[in-house]
């Protein structure tokens, strides 16, 4: 059996390889005629690192990425100075965020 996936993000492409590893042929297309590098950063969170090393990408993603160092969830009042711009677009915004340091220690 071969199976059609439509979309080629990370979710066609890891339901391909799901697929090859269940012992079953997929085929995969995009409406995108070319892929793009788009020059940005991409965090994969826990759950993602996950899956794609049990589909055998760990070593690839150890090459290719730098492990997290330090995760912050900002919650709270915005506070509105300062910060990082990441801090002064969710003041700006309403959202969250007593950023008040380098560090969320
Ligand atoms: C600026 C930005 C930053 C992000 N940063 C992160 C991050 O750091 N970490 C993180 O985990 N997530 C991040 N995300 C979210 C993440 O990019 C998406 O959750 C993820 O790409 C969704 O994957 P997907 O495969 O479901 O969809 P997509 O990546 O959108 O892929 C869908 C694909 O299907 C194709 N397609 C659409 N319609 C058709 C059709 N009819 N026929 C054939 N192909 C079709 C499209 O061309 C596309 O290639 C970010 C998103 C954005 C916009």
């Amino acid at each position: 059996m071969r199976a059609i996936v439509a979309g080629a993000g990370i979710g066609g492409l890891t339901t391909a390889l799901s697929l090859h590893a269940a012992g079953m042929d997929a085929l995969v297309i995009d409406s995108a005629s070319s892929l793009r590098p788009l020059g940005v950063g991409i965090n994969l969170l826990p759950h993602a690192v996950r899956e794609l090393t049990e589909l055998g990408l760990g070593d690839e993603l150890a090459a290719t990425g730098i492990p997290t160092a330090e995760w912050c969830t900002l919650t709270g009042t915005a506070t509105g100075s300062g910060g990082s711009p990441a801090a002064s677009s969710w003041a700006t915004t309403g959202r969250n965020t007593p950023f008040t340091g380098a560090s969320c220690r």
